[in-house]
């Protein structure tokens, strides 16, 4: 692999941006080596500055789930764009992307659109706590709800109260309203739900992990966190930024079968643009400005270059829903693949999948929260695969923390390619 002009734009990167990119997983900190920079894209292919050709399982880090440039979504920006790209006016597209958001996700009246999946869980979580009258909130560890103050919060050794800032500049002030729990362990959600009686608006939840590699919800799990809801009066609140319009039409609400109380959506839904949204039903949402008090508000919100991306690729799945058994299927197939050859290669690994995410770690335990998570990183013996699977052509997340994101644009040549660098690279461990 030729790594020569990315190389160069590395290097003038970052003299004008901190670490030469916008969102620091991108610089391949944890991995070594320096970031591929991308000139292009098309169907399940990235085309980088030097030419190469790479099969791309990050899409964007989940927007993606059709592929790079599908027409569509092309055609619905360009249209839109020959109109004028924003108007901070009310536009009709936007009660169209609302009212089919709201056709196809369970349980949810109204919809307000943002522009980052950041800003939806922020959004979501003032509004559990304007409605409950509430301060505190739960949040698991290793689960990312985006870069606000609360929720860059990590678990301190040990029993853990309150939650210690894991950033600079997050204050102690606020990290003391972030209750950390175990992600699966109902048990300990209890006891923080106990030792904080009538202090927490909301529990906020991936409610199919994956910021730290793929981790679905134990049996139960989530149907437990409902009840504890019920009980005392604590909002659910599930970010379905990964999984919404990813997992089934409706999300994880609706492949679970559990509702929460506010759903915050990102990446799909966006379509590849810039688009965070926030739903529930109307008693919650109707405590949003202009007719409630909780205020939020934004420039570009609803953004009609934004919202055309959004609504392309929302049609899109509402009107093929065998989109999504067919992604389901492919990461099976790459799945059984890759198990395969890990087996026959003698590494210990395990894979976790649900739906079209999945994540690949170098430990043989089960990896169902954190902790075992971190004990299966392996960052010595991931980073080889990572640079392995480069070379070969297959552009996994430079971290191994992070969910791999299939595409309907992947066809089974591609994921039986990429079973074969899996074979090639781990027979070299
Ligand atoms: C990506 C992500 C976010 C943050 O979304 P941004 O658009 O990057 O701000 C929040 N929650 C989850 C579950 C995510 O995967």
């Amino acid at each position: 692999m030729i790594y020569k002009r990315s190389s160069q734009l590395f290097t003038e990167a970052q003299k004008v941006i901190p670490g030469g990119v916008n969102s620091p997983v991108r610089a391949f900190k944890a991995v070594g080596g320096e970031p591929v920079f991308v000139e292009r894209a098309e169907g399940a292919y990235l085309y980088d500055e030097d030419g190469n050709k790479l099969i791309d399982y990050i899409n964007s880090w989940g927007p993606l789930i059709l592929g790079h440039a599908h027409k569509p979504v092309l055609d619905a920006i360009i249209n839109k764009a020959k109109k004028g790209t924003s108007f901070g006016t009310p536009t009709e597209i936007e009660t169209k992307i609302a009212e089919l958001a709201v056709k196809m996700v369970p349980n949810i009246d109204k919809i307000r659109m943002v522009n980052s999946g950041t800003e939806a869980c922020m959004s979501a979580v003032r509004l559990a706590r304007g409605f409950t009258g509430k301060e505190k909130i739960i949040k698991f560890a290793g689960c990312y709800h985006g870069h606000s103050d609360s929720f860059l919060i990590q678990a301190g050794s040990g029993a853990v109260t309150f939650g210690t800032p894991n950033s600079p500049g997050v204050t102690q002030g606020t990290a003391k309203d972030t209750l950390l729990a175990r992600y699966n362990d109902l048990e300990n959600v209890k006891e923080l739900v106990e030792a904080n009686k009538d202090e927490i608006a909301c529990i906020i939840i991936e409610p199919v992990a994956g910021n730290m590699g793929c981790i679905p919800p134990a049996e139960g799990f989530l149907e437990g966190l409902r009840e504890i809801c019920d009980e005392t009066g604590i909002l659910l609140v599930f970010d379905e930024v990964m999984t919404g319009f990813r997992l089934a039409p409706g999300g994880v609400q609706e492949r679970a079968g559990v509702n929460a109380d506010i759903i915050c959506f990102g990446k799909v839904i966006g379509g590849g643009l810039p688009v965070g949204a926030f739903a529930a039903r109307n008693e919650i949402m109707d405590y949003l400005a202009p007719i409630g008090p909780v205020y939020q508000a934004g420039t570009l919100s609803g953004n009609p270059l934004a919202m055309a991306a959004g609504l392309a690729m929302l049609t899109e799945l509402d009107s093929k829903r065998e989109i999504f058994k067919s992604i389901d299927k492919k990461t099976e197939y790459l799945h059984k693949g890759m198990e395969k050859v890990l087996l026959k290669n003698n590494i210990d690994f395990t894979i976790n999948r649900e739906g079209s995410m999945i994540s690949v770690h170098f430990g043989k335990e089960p990896v169902r929260d954190f902790d075992s998570a971190a004990r299966s990183a392996n960052l010595g013996i991931f980073n080889k695969f990572f640079h392995g699977m480069l070379e070969n052509g297959i552009y996994i997340a430079p971290s191994a923390y992070e969910t791999w994101f299939i595409s309907d644009a992947l066809s089974y040549e591609d994921l039986d390619k990429t079973i074969e660098a899996t074979d090639k690279v781990t027979q070299e461990f």
